[in-house]
């Protein structure tokens, strides 16, 4: 089963933090996939999600209003580092940069670990 995520109600991390990557993960590299036009140079190696890194800080690609209604307009196309990162509670995992990211705008903290953290299953014997 599926947890519901709160993703779509909230947005907060992507305008919190610099939203960065390898650079061969935008469409300027053959097997990359994030537009380019939507990325700046950080260093020769290393871009980032326009928008993200200033203050501030709001990625390009989100949609909406962040806390009610959000979308990425590059969802499939996104970054790993967009990928990889997790809402807290996410499959029993927390993210304290999650928390970060919503107290940074206003939003209420999301409850730890509702699975439990590290449930080890018992074998009757
Ligand atoms: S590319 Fe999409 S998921 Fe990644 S920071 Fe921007 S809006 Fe968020």
């Amino acid at each position: 089963m599926s947890q519901a995520s709160p993703c779509l109600n909230c947005g907060a991390c992507c305008a919190t933090f610099r939203v960065s990557f390898y650079w061969a993960e935008t469409d300027a590299a053959p097997e990359g996939s994030i537009p380019q036009h939507l990325t700046e140079q950080v260093t020769p190696h290393i871009s980032c999600m326009r928008g993200t890194n200033q203050k501030p800080t709001r990625c390009v690609a989100l949609l909406g209003e962040v806390g009610e209604a959000v979308r990425c307009s590059i969802y499939e196309k996104r970054s790993s580092t967009c990928r990889e990162f997790i809402w807290h509670g996410e499959n029993g995992q927390d993210n304290l940069d999650c928390q970060r990211a919503r107290a940074a705008h206003g939003l209420p903290p999301l409850p730890s670990n509702p699975q439990g953290p590290g449930l080890i299953p018992i074998i009757a014997a």
